[in-house]
């Protein structure tokens, strides 16, 4: 069993970038709005400036309250927008329930959506153009490359489809030329399919969802689950068992997690580009 260690890959990701950032003639600023007081969104937010401070990046925090009005959110979405210092906009999610999700989201410039979470950019992503592709999917790809795991000819298996991360994943395993098949809460027979995947990738939310009578030997794991268990954080796989008969599986923490930051810096570093090209 090999272990995907996302913090090593996530450094040397981030010593890369580093490199680039500095061979540019301007420091590149990332806003991020935050709405209310979630304690894991102010983690979040709080390990986003703290990679942009390393990186040398400038981080802008807008917080607004729990009982901000639509309105105004758009208002300052647009003004980031229009704004030539600004180079990327981050909406934390969750926000609260009385405001529009998609609406918001889409209101940020795709040329800006350093999440890759606009219609537009997941549209590129589905004709495989150029785009600003959602982090932790991307994250993945490059988790695999790194440790070069092959994707082309393999069946990928992705367990979840929410538009963060499992729909974006099909696009991707699909434009590395990988047979995709997506399981979701009303896929019957889930371990059959599972139990198929050279590469199995879950992004479902529950704890030690998958378990070792659900894969075959020699598998690759990828687990995206990040779930609060007794005051641990535990993925969607049960670790233990599946990585007794897996090739090499990513660990909960320290896996896919550690990628989804370097990517957000990756995708500013990209949208800067993409403006400057009138893209
Ligand atoms: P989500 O929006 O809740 O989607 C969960 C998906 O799992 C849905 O597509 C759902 O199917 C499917 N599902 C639920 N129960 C299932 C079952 N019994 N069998 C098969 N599929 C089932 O979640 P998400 O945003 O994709 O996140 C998934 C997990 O990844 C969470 O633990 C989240 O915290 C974590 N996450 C981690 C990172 C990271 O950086 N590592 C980033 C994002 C998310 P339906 O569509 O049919 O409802």
């Amino acid at each position: 069993m090999f272990l995907l260690d996302g913090r090593k890959v996530k450094e040397v990701g981030l010593e890369n970038l580093k490199s680039k950032l500095a061979k540019l003639d301007k420091t590149l600023t990332l806003a991020v709005i935050q709405i209310g007081n979630d304690p894991a969104s102010n983690i979040y937010v709080s390990n986003k400036n703290k990679t942009a401070t390393k990186l040398g990046c400038n981080f802008i925090h807008i917080k607004f309250d729990e009982t901000v009005e639509e309105k105004e959110v758009l208002e300052k979405i647009d003004e980031l927008n229009y704004d030539e210092d600004i180079d990327g906009i981050l909406v934390q999610m969750p926000i609260p329930k009385h405001l529009n999700e998609t609406l918001i989201q889409n209101r940020v410039k795709s040329y800006k959506d350093v999440d890759g979470l606009t219609d537009i950019n997941a549209g590129l992503l589905v004709h495989n153009k150029d785009s600003l592709i959602s982090c932790t999917p991307h994250g993945i790809l490059t988790l695999l490359n790194y440790y070069d795991i092959k994707i082309s000819k393999k069946h990928v298996v992705i367990v979840g489809r929410s538009n963060l991360v499992g729909k974006p994943l099909i696009n991707l395993m699909l434009n590395n030329d990988a047979t995709v098949t997506v399981c979701h809460s009303k896929t019957e027979n889930l371990s059959d399919i599972t139990k198929t995947a050279d590469i199995l990738i879950v992004a479902v939310g529950r704890p030690n969802f998958i378990k070792e009578d659900m894969v075959k030997d020699g598998v690759v794991v990828v687990d995206v689950g990040i779930n609060r268990v007794d005051d641990k954080i535990v993925g969607d796989v049960d670790f233990d068992s599946v990585s007794k008969k897996v090739s090499a599986i990513t660990p909960v923490p320290g896996g896919v997690g550690q990628m989804t930051i370097l990517e957000l810096f990756n995708n500013l570093y990209k949208a800067y580009h993409l403006r400057i090209q009138g893209k």
